[in-house]
């Protein structure tokens, strides 16, 4: 295995910087870099950059619009990315809905919804969790029932990111009982403007509104909705979290999150002297530098196996694992390395278009925020319990 990159890659790597620092606008950086939320309107002025420049999905088939990048282009493009502050786009429909659609949508589907994607023409957010179904996803019990060329949903999801910006929701659904919880689920796209249709908001312990509950009272899909056959969602909506689950280690953001981190040592100080010179302080960086370097290292492993077309297996659960566990004790070290500039929290300062003067250093109002958000990472995309069970019965064979 050679984790070296090839010259090519690194000719790559400088044509990835020179589109970040002529096109990613600095309002959008800094507003990234700093941990505040963005409008809807930035996040689609971003998105139809990339796209323009045939960046959105590079990860599509190039028939449907990829970019045709290895995947150690990948990696290194997500890694720049992270590194300039760039958002990553919203990934229900990209990365999420995408590969469902390319492997088990009809040729039609994957023409029409495909295309709209790219062109920023859908929201996509994400119908899975109900209360009762989250990590027991097959205990799902909204309905769906056939009456003539439509299906008529009936039911609540939760949790459900962004809902109040998406025009469509992927929705899985419950089309047949049957005695084998699995069975009977079916996969379907819903126009969230359809009457029926109802989004409450659930603030977070950030203050932040980025969840939501969505109920579904009669609301009437079409037919030609339906991803796949009908009753055998359970398979779709499976594959579609194995997606979720590789792109969780965030070692680009976590990269990004250690270098503000250590702006933040070396303009503080304790005893006179920079944070960072700080005995404790600094074992502390270096303890989370390390891991963040066997993250790389075992992340690069990963791609150069995904590299010669294995497919990812439990060490994505590895991943996800450290990676969460990895940013989440990045935003602590922030949050001790601010001391009493961490302590207001200014409910507002994370969200899109606050522009209350900061309490401290710019960084200081969101790391608190931030610290609360990311409590999400260790419980979304399979909880890090579920993944231990995992790795407990795929490589210990308990
Ligand atoms: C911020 C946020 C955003 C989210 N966005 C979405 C979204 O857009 N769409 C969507 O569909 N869902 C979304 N989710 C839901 C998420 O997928 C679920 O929260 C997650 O699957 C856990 O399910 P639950 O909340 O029902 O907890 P539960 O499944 O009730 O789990 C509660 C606790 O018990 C533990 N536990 C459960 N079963 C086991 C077991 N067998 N072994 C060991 N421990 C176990 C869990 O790890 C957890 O700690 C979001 C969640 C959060 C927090």
């Amino acid at each position: 295995m050679d984790l070296n990159f090839t010259p090519a890659e690194e000719l790559f790597r400088r044509e990835v910087r020179d589109f970040l620092e002529s096109k990613l606008p600095p309002e959008i950086a800094y507003k990234t870099k700093i941990g505040q939320g963005l409008s809807k309107t930035e996040v689609e002025h971003w998105q139809a950059i990339l796209s323009a420049r045939g960046w959105l999905a590079p990860h599509w088939p190039v028939e449907y619009g990829g970019a045709g990048w290895s995947v150690v282009e990948r990696f290194i493009y997500e890694q720049e990315a992270a590194l300039a502050h760039a958002p990553a786009p919203i990934a229900f429909g990209l990365h999420m809905l995408a590969p469902v659609l390319i492997k088990y949508g009809s040729e039609e589907q994957k023409r029409y919804w495909l295309g709209r994607m790219l062109r920023g023409e859908d929201w996509w957010c994400q119908g899975y969790s109900e209360p009762g179904a989250g990590s027991d996803l097959a205990n799902v019990k909204t309905t769906a029932l056939r009456d003539g060329d439509d299906y008529v949903i009936n039911g609540q999801k939760t949790w459900t990111t962004l809902a109040q910006h998406a025009n469509m929701i992927f929705v899985l659904a419950r089309t047949k009982k049957s005695e084998k919880r699995q069975d009977g689920i079916s996969f379907l796209l819903v126009d969230m403007t359809s009457p029926g249709v109802e989004v409450r908001p659930i603030i977070t312990l950030d203050g932040d509104h980025e969840i939501n509950e969505v109920f579904f009272t009669d609301v009437r899909t079409p037919v030609s909705n339906l991803i796949g056959e009908e009753n055998k969602g359970w398979t779709y909506a499976k594959y579609l979290l194995t997606y979720e689950r590789t792109s969780m280690a965030g070692i680009g953001a976590s990269t990004a999150a250690m270098r503000s981190l250590k702006e933040i040592a070396a303009e503080e100080s304790k005893g006179g002297r920079p944070l960072s010179e700080d005995p404790l302080f600094a074992a502390r960086l270096a303890r989370a530098e390390i891991e963040l370097e066997n993250l790389r290292t075992t992340a690069m492993r990963v791609v150069a196996s995904a590299a010669r077309g294995e497919a990812p297996g439990p060490e994505s659960s590895m991943l996800k694992i450290r990676g969460t566990e990895l940013r989440q004790d990045i935003s602590a070290l922030a949050t001790r390395a601010l001391g009493p500039y961490a302590h207001p929290f200014l409910v507002g300062a994370h969200e899109r278009g606050d522009n209350a003067p900061p309490i401290g250093p710019p960084a200081a109002p969101a790391v608190t925020p931030t610290y609360l958000n990311l409590r999400k990472l260790t419980i979304f995309g399979g909880s890090n319990e579920i993944q231990r069970n995992i790795i407990s019965k795929a490589i210990l064979r308990l």
